[in-house]
């Protein structure tokens, strides 16, 4: 048992973060130190975003918690997610979704599709597919998704991607400037409604591509 996880998980409890036993399940099992650079391995459980080089992050893990909470998932979804990076959330995902399940995620650099593919397969995670795409469309391809995850910021709120999820499915993104972001969950309701809610500030690397800053 890692001391700085446990003392992570038990602060997300006390604080009223994250109350899903299957989100903190996970991030016992995936071990975030795979998915740092290995000089930096020491940090892994420390709660600050770290550099994963061309510019980009992996997110400080109380963000990834409380995204991963966010997103009420359910064994055998499939879900489908902008900014793979190091491949952390997507194997977070996979872990909570099961064998059954599938995860659907996409980057645009292609060195850090690479690096994703090898820090999934040293987890030994088996059901992420990571695309080398411009995500800001989605991926129509294996739609409809039953949950649609970006973790980088987004402009605007992508509504443009509801086509792709199914009825009482989730969207969520960090929408606003570069500068600072609000966390918007967006449920997509039978008979075209819809309800967001602000689940409050975060900050993210920017949305490149066609739907990018
Ligand atoms: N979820 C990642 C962290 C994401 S950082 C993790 O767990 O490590 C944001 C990522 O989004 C970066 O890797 C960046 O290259 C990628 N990105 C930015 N714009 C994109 C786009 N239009 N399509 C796909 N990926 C994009």
């Amino acid at each position: 048992m890692d001391k700085k996880l446990e003392g992570l998980i038990s602060y997300w409890h006390r604080r009223g973060i994250v109350r899903d036993k299957k989100v903190l399940e996970a991030f016992r099992e995936v071990r975030r130190e795979l998915f740092v650079p290995s000089n930096l391995a020491e940090d892994a459980y420390s709660d600050v975003a770290l550099p994963i080089g061309y510019g980009q992050t992996i997110s400080q893990p109380s963000t990834v918690a409380a995204m991963t909470q966010a997103l009420a998932l359910k064994a055998g979804m499939r879900v489908l997610e902008i900014g793979t990076g190091s491949g952390y959330q997507a194997a977070l995902l996979a872990c909570i979704v099961g064998s059954r399940g599938r995860i659907f995620t996409t980057e645009i650099i292609p060195e850090l599709v690479s690096l994703a593919r090898k820090n999934l397969a040293r987890a030994k995670i088996r059901n992420v597919h990571i695309l080398q795409v411009d995500g800001s469309e989605g991926y129509a391809k294996e739609a409809p998704y039953d949950r649609i995850i970006f973790t980088a910021a987004t402009p605007k709120v992508p509504l443009h991607l509801l086509p792709q999820l199914k009825d009482g499915g989730i969207l969520l993104a960090p929408v606003g400037s570069i500068f600072g972001q609000h966390m918007i969950r967006v449920r997509k309701l039978a008979g075209g409604k819809r309800e967001e809610e602000n689940l409050g500030e975060y900050i993210f690397v920017p949305l490149r591509g066609k739907g990018g800053f």
